[in-house]
């Protein structure tokens, strides 16, 4: 059957994602925006905090409001004040974007134009909130291209569950046979997308999966051969 959609992951698949480290770094700059100084090491410890007590998993059950929450802990455990750290964790979320470096991977803007040439319907579906989407959209120059973007907000449920990816080809009126999906994580895009009958392509650009047996492709160029 022949293709009609083509969907991707965003982190890791389209852009680069920020290590912890960058992460830490991105904190690191807001807060001396703000007038304040913490060691890396400590943002980190902070950091870990938050971690453990607002896992990334629940991101969908707690919706738009994680990372502000998230922020709240992390801030309360550097040692602010609720108020002034409410109005910190606030501001965090909404300047985010503004000092993370977001950049697509080399490859990823000459296959997005082929495709969109070939007139297949192109989506994102990540684990990120929507809002984070557009944001990066909005920094690679590719706000409205995509003719739909889906986080975990969307439909209040996360890669690997197969409803995320069955709700999506609704949007888009494809079948699973008529869609193709790229990712490059193993269990939430290649495993999640097969589940739900969809074929799947992990994207391996380091060559660091050793699996034989799943289907994978090491730049978005391969990715036209599969049409
Ligand atoms: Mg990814």
């Amino acid at each position: 059957m022949t293709i009609k959609a083509v969907l991707f992951d965003m982190g890791g698949t389209l852009i680069t994602a920020a290590t912890l480290e960058e992460v830490i770094k991105i904190y690191d700059k807001i807060l001396q925006a703000y007038g304040m100084s913490y060691s890396l090491d400590r943002i980190a410890k902070a950091h870990q905090k938050a971690s453990r007590q607002l896992d990334i998993s629940r991101l969908a059950d707690v919706g738009k409001d994680f990372w502000v929450m998230f922020n709240l802990i992390l801030l309360k455990d550097l040692g602010m004040d609720k108020n002034q750290a409410l109005d910190l964790a606030k501001t965090i979320d909404r300047e985010w974007w503004d000092y993370a470096d977001v950049e697509l991977y080399p490859d990823v803007l000459p296959v997005l134009h082929e495709l969109k040439a070939r007139k297949l319907k192109l989506g994102i579906v990540s684990n990120g909130l929507e809002s984070d989407i557009e944001h990066v959209m909005k920094k690679v120059n590719l706000e409205g291209f995509f003719d739909v973007e889906v986080g975990v907000d969307t439909f209040m449920c996360m890669k690997p569950n197969r409803e995320v990816f069955l709700k999506t080809l609704k949007l888009l009126q494809v079948s699973p046979k008529e869609t193709l999906f790229v990712g490059d994580s193993l269990e939430n895009d290649y495993e999640g997308a097969r589940n739900a009958g969809i074929r799947a392509l992990l994207i391996s650009r380091r060559n660091n999966v050793t699996n034989c047996e799943v289907e994978k492709i090491h730049s978005f160029w391969e990715l036209l051969s599969f049409l």
